[in-house]
């Protein structure tokens, strides 16, 4: 015999082994969607390399003394020792931070999906696109607005707004 925790919400279909798991997903809907279509935020998690527009880049300056021309990516940071201490870190400490433009917010079933791309980075394909998913209010990638975005960064990210990604982040 097998025990299954089921979400209760309507139309819900996610279905847990721990009853822990279960309660903090659907809880959920609690964490509303804490941006709004157009704002420009950081993620918690950064990228180590960039091969699109340096703009979109929020801690550029800090670290374009140690970018490496890198036969794959553009560019890339070589790794550091992490002056915070962090063992594999993430952080823009040691890492490129890039600015994302909120493109909509839906709903899928009863959470919260945050659609977001970078002009950071480009993807080869679909050609010429940029680097996008979905990411969730809590407990994946959380989004911090960014108080005063570049203009640059703010105009460029108007002509993304309104596409929605199928991917998570
Ligand atoms: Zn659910
Ligand atoms: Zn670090």
């Amino acid at each position: 015999m097998k025990v299954v925790y089921r979400c209760e919400e309507p139309g819900c279909r996610w279905e847990f082994d721990n009853p822990n798991t279960c309660v903090a997903h659907e809880g959920q809907p609690r964490f509303g969607p804490n941006v709004k279509v157009g704002d420009i935020v950081t993620l918690e998690k950064c990228f180590g390399w960039y091969n699109g527009d340096a703009k979109w880049i929020r801690n550029y300056e800090d670290h374009k003394g140690r970018l490496e021309k890198d036969a794959h990516l553009d560019f890339k940071l070589p790794r550091q020792k992490c002056p915070k201490g962090h063992g594999n870190c993430f952080d823009s400490c040691c890492n490129l931070e890039f600015y994302w433009v909120v493109t909509a917010v839906t709903k899928a079933q009863h959470r919260w999906r945050i659609h977001v791309a970078s002009k950071a980075v480009r993807r080869y394909r679909p050609a010429a696109s940029h680097i996008h998913g979905y990411t969730y209010p809590q407990g994946h990638l959380t989004c911090r607005v960014v108080a005063k975005p570049p203009r640059a960064v703010v105009a460029a990210g108007k002509r993304l707004i309104g596409m929605e990604f199928d991917n998570l982040l």
